[in-house]
């Protein structure tokens, strides 16, 4: 037999490779073979006759399955995958594979808890013998009756038993599922889930999606079946993990990469046996291979559902092919639908479902400050004075404030005091910031910390700050209102357990005022917070990417949202430079279908998605020539049949110069066909990364 194994293999183009085998291995196990001296884990992608024999083939060393580790709907998947990307078969299969299955990786086993029970065996001896009598036979001994040594004694003797089981943590459900709306429950009504469709709920933040989510959770659970619900930021997977839990009697789980590979072995464990839990998850949970009743994606615009490596997908792509082959719904949802999802509902290809306002809460009022005015009169150019007006009322009624700012650090802008020359990362180019807290140089891009830095024009070591993030918000903050607890919320805070620790105390009323960047302006939330400022809002508006108002728009609709969510009604305060501009003028609205609607205009005329789509190719290589040569020997062999727009330089990244050519076309599978027909990931002097819809081009 033939046996054709994927394996981790540094020759592009060559991970799949034949071995010899007397007997037939079935599709999906894995297998230890020898590549170059060394033994490696395969995965058996064909098994067939060897009639033919073109050379001698190695031979398959061992076969590590008794039974494929991938079911067939996840090996569907690993084909699916391998039409729409240009990854690797290693790198595509590595991410399908379950986390105990992986090649290449250490075995995981799950946490275990040991218990013993009473055999039949009588004791007739001694008194603590006696008390071995009064258990029933199979009776399971209570924790803390016996030590450690005298149950391994009683073990040893035949008296009891031991077996092991799973930790499972305890199900308290305090409060019965509320009542819906009329509009709640018509959501929950038209949503069968006996059947594939791609619902779309679209509905203001805080109109009740999560709500609906939960009655239809119920739905699948009182089938015993389990749900998932991806969410975009790892911060809020706890978050959403108590608000379920209050209603469900029953597992609710968390899965994201956050958790080290034990706690997600126990938690894959946990999924596994239990028929009807709930999984909250990361775009990662879309890849546990158990079956599904439904699956959920929350903010589901959010670019978080994009990944980029080690292989491409999309969580919509992925949640829609499981969903579609499984035959259960897949639910969006979002305040700002993505455009091409509302473009798809509005078309009739998904169905939709719309909330059409908060409840039982008004949105909260909106001032925008043109901060030029600020800045022209020498006031802050940092905090208007609205804003501190509204952080004062706001701190005397012992209600809560929200300040983002989607920049880390103290200063964004750092100038050689000596020649003027502005501090930048030697790999990529880009503005090095400065950090109060390390009192270090950090590049944003390539998270390069510089313990010491010198200009590069004239090697003097001080640098003048300019500009401001999270951290001199916080300092400024604390000279303005040095009464109040003010922490601060970005992804600097690299432990969760410490994000979560601000979390849970802003939530309880611990902290007045946080600032943060977009990471807090997703799905907080908090009664008590009315007063939500947003600094700088319209600055990533002057990128000119192609989802940059897209995503500002969707990034302010969700922090405005964190305000004024229960009773007390809340306000926003949103510090631009450009107050006129279409953006900022549908935030003032809260209105979504304005912004929609604008912007298709603009896609449809300059012939972006939805109406046409995008596939980014990068070339890479060390040597700044070998790079270009290699962009612009792509260019012109992809011109002769597809439409090609640059190349464009990138900014470096780990030292790497990097080109980028863009597909424009109307059919991204067809191209992308096309692409890996011409083989150009495998082209030995240069790299080159495929990403077919991308999020956003040039990779910032
Ligand atoms: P969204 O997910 O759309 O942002 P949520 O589901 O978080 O909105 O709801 C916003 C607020 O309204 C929450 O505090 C939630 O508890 C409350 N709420 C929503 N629907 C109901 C309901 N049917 N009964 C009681 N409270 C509700
Ligand atoms: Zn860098």
């Amino acid at each position: 037999m033939i046996i054709s194994v994927v394996i981790k293999n540094r020759i592009k183009g060559k991970e799949e490779l034949d071995y010899f085998s007397p007997s037939w291995i079935p599709i999906g196990c894995r297998v230890k073979v020898m590549l170059n001296q060394v033994s490696l884990i395969g995965f058996v992608v064909k098994c067939r006759e060897d009639e033919t024999l073109p050379f001698k083939l190695n031979p398959i060393l061992e076969i590590l399955d008794e039974k494929p580790v991938l079911s067939p709907l996840f090996l569907d998947l690993f084909s699916y995958l391998q039409s729409i990307t240009c990854d690797t078969k290693f790198d595509i299969l590595q991410q399908c594979l379950p986390l105990d299955k992986k090649l290449n990786e250490k075995q995981l086993t799950p946490t275990t808890i040991k218990h013993y029970k009473r055999t039949d065996l009588k004791v007739h001896h001694s008194r603590a013998y006696k008390e071995l009598n009064e258990f029933q036979p199979d009776q399971i001994i209570p924790n803390g009756v016996y030590s450690k040594a005298q149950l391994r004694n009683y073990e040893k003797k035949g008296y009891i038993t031991s077996f092991e089981t799973l930790d499972v943590p305890q199900i308290t459900p305090t409060l019965d599922l509320p009542s819906l709306n009329l509009q709640q429950q018509a959501i929950v009504d038209a949503i069968d889930v006996e059947r594939h469709d791609v619902h779309v709920i679209k509905g203001p933040t805080g109109s009740g999606k999560t709500h609906v989510f939960m009655a239809c959770a119920h739905k699948v659970l009182s089938q015993k079946k389990r749900v998932l619900m991806c969410v975009p930021e790892i911060s809020l997977t706890p978050q959403m993990i108590e608000r379920f839990q209050v209603f469900f009697d029953c597992l609710v789980i968390e899965y994201h990469s956050y958790l080290t590979p034990k706690e997600k072995m126990n938690a894959l464990a946990l999924i596994r046996s239990t028929p009807a839990c709930i999984v909250i998850a990361t775009r990662s949970g879309l890849f546990i291979d158990e079956s599904f009743g439904l699956i959920i994606i929350d903010e589901e615009h959010d670019q978080s559902f994009y990944q980029s490596t080690p292989m491409v997908y999309h969580a919509h792509d992925v949640a829609t092919f499981i969903a579609q082959k499984t035959n259960i719904p897949l639910i969006l949802a979002s305040a700002t639908l993505s455009l091409e999802t509302y473009a798809k509902a509005l078309k009739g290809v998904y169905q939709l479902h719309v909330l059409t306002q908060r409840f039982e809460a008004s949105m909260p009022s909106l001032t925008i400050v043109d901060m030029r005015e600020d800045i022209k009169q020498h006031q802050s150019y940092m905090i208007s004075s609205p804003l501190i007006q509204a952080i004062k009322k706001r701190l005397h009624k012992k209600e809560q404030v929200l300040i983002l700012i989607n920049r880390r650090g103290a200063f964004p802008t750092l100038t050689c005091q000596s020649c003027l020359t502005s501090a930048r990362c030697p790999d990529c180019g880009l503005h090095l910031n400065f950090h109060q807290d390390t009192q270090k140089m950090h590049c944003h891009y390539c998270s390069k910390v510089y313990e010491q830095y010198a200009c590069v024009q004239c090697g003097h070591t001080h640098f003048t700050g300019s500009g401001y993030g999270t951290q001199s918000v916080v300092s400024r903050l604390k000279q303005l209102f040095p009464l109040a607890s003010i922490e601060r919320l970005d992804s600097d805070i690299d432990s969760l357990s410490e994000s979560q620790r601000l979390l849970k105390a802003f939530t309880i009323g611990k902290i007045d005022i946080l600032v943060g960047t977009s990471l807090v302006s997703k799905g907080l939330d908090i009664e008590n917070v009315t007063c939500v400022g947003i600094l700088e809002a319209d600055q990533a508006l002057s990128f000119l990417n192609l989802r940059s108002s897209e995503s500002t728009f969707a990034m302010l609709m969700q922090a405005a949202g964190r305000s004024g969510r229960a009773s007390k009604q809340g306000e926003v305060i949103v510090q631009v430079m450009d107050p006129h501009h279409r953006v900022i003028e549908c935030l003032k609205e809260h209105d979504y279908d304005r912004f929609f609607k604008e912007e298709m205009k603009f896609r449809h005329l300059t012939q972006l998605p939805p109406y046409q789509y995008l596939i980014s190719i990068e070339i890479s290589h060390a040597h700044a020539n070998v790079a270009y040569e290699g962009a612009l020997t792509l260019a012109s062999q992809l011109k002769e049949t597809m439409h090609v727009i640059g190349p464009s330089q990138l900014l470096k990244q780990r030292g790497l110069t990097r080109y980028q050519l863009i597909i424009k076309t109307k059919d991204w599978l067809a191209s992308m066909q096309n692409l890996k027909d011409l083989k150009i990931t495998e082209h030995p002097k240069w790299d080159v990364k495929v990403i077919a819809n991308p999020f956003a081009l040039g990779g910032l």
